[in-house]
């Protein structure tokens, strides 16, 4: 029978000490008292429940933000012994599996929150309050009237959180108002628990933080907020293989819409990555590629699955077929390649992890699995 090689010429490497690191460095910033729980959603991010999850398992974190129940339970099959919790997932019909599975339900709307007070015996929940997202939560409205009809007494939540709308911004004021609106409700509920931030809030200081912090793209070495110097590693490499190399004369023009042409007789060299594997439409003619020393521009609009890059300027014996050049790693990253296609990070790393083959770094012991 013939069995054809798969091809992978777009590698998306993840560095799981970093995300180790960045989990430790996020640990430092808020201080010993605060809890930093993991937010894992869409597949951490695009780059792997299962393997994020187990390496800041091993780092140390006990609380993980699943974003669906699906996520939730291949945590639980994968044996780590943390508390998972999901974001948001149909808690209402699904309930039998949160039980089964112990998984912890985000209580969103009262339709949610009815079904938690009809219950015998209390259960554990977290409960999202709303303070200006204006996307899930109780209002301050449904709290209140929960409140009187005895609905907190009788099943208390175990976290209250919200989520902040402008944390990337340090001066917003809606930074100030949400936490007073979370203030006054906490207030009310007394909860075991609180927790407000997301990674960009981590740098809001200590009275953001209260009990728990709920990061994601930090872990994954996004830098959101732009701090600088930027305490976070950067976690992924972005690897694509050069497909083919070819001579191209001066006023000849590169790619779809023509919107290179070349100043000279050129040589191009085609990579086997395009936006199928994430890379940005909108990064054409804006960023470059590196390789041995050399940076190559990127040239040309992206195709699906291609891309060119100008190599006039380096040897040849450098760029040949099946050499692989660098696209994201320590001197370029995730955030810089966002900012040149004017998308958003978290967005732009969730699509070349999902589009891309994934390679693991440093994977904890614990974590090698022996294939039988
Ligand atoms: C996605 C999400 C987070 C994590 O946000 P980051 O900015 O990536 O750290 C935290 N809390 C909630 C409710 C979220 O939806």
């Amino acid at each position: 029978m013939l069995s054809i090689p798969q091809r992978a010429d777009a590698v998306l490497e993840v560095n799981l000490a970093a995300i180790q690191a960045n989990f430790k460095t996020v640990s430092v910033m808020v201080g010993p008292h605060v809890r930093v729980a993991a937010v894992v959603k869409n597949d951490a991010y695009g780059l792997g429940i299962i393997e994020v999850t187990r390496a800041l398992a091993a780092a140390g974190c006990d609380l993980f933000f699943a974003g669906d129940l699906h996520e939730a339970m291949a945590i639980r099959s994968s044996k780590i012994g943390a508390t998972v919790a999901v974001l948001c997932d149909q808690f209402t019909t699904l309930r039998k599996y949160y039980r089964s599975s112990r998984i912890t339900p985000v209580v969103n709307n009262p339709s949610e929150l009815d079904a938690i007070s009809a219950a015998g015996e209390p259960e554990t929940y977290f409960l999202n309050v709303e303070t200006g997202f204006s996307r899930f939560g109780l209002t301050s409205d449904d709290v209140r009237r929960h409140y009187l009809s005895g609905t907190f007494k009788r099943h208390p939540p175990s976290v209250v959180l919200s989520h902040l709308a402008c944390s990337n911004r340090v001066a917003d004021a809606m930074n100030v108002l949400q936490s007073n609106r979370f203030r006054a409700i906490s207030n009310l509920l007394k909860p075991a628990r609180c927790s407000l931030a997301a990674s960009a809030g981590v740098w809001l200081g200590k009275n953001f933080h209260f009990d728990i912090v709920r990061v994601g793209s930090a872990l994954f070495g996004l830098n959101n907020a732009g701090i600088q110097p930027n305490p976070l590693l950067p976690v992924v490499k972005l690897q694509a293989n050069i497909l083919d190399v070819r001579n191209v004369p001066k006023g000849e023009a590169v790619g779809y819409g023509a919107t290179f042409r070349t100043v000279r007789d050129s040589r191009i060299a085609i990579l086997g990555i395009g936006y199928k594997h994430g890379l940005p439409w909108a990064c054409g003619n804006k960023i470059s590629a590196r390789f041995a020393g050399y940076s190559a521009p990127l040239v040309g609009r992206t195709s699906m699955d291609s891309t060119a890059i100008d190599i006039t300027d380096i040897p040849e014996a450098v760029c040949l077929p099946t050499v692989s050049v660098e696209l994201l790693g320590e001197s370029f990253t995730v955030n810089d390649l966002a900012a040149a296609a004017d998308a958003y990070a978290p967005e732009v790393l969730m699509r070349v992890a999902a589009g891309c083959a994934r390679r693991y770094l440093n994977v904890p012991s614990a974590l090698i699995v022996k294939s039988q």
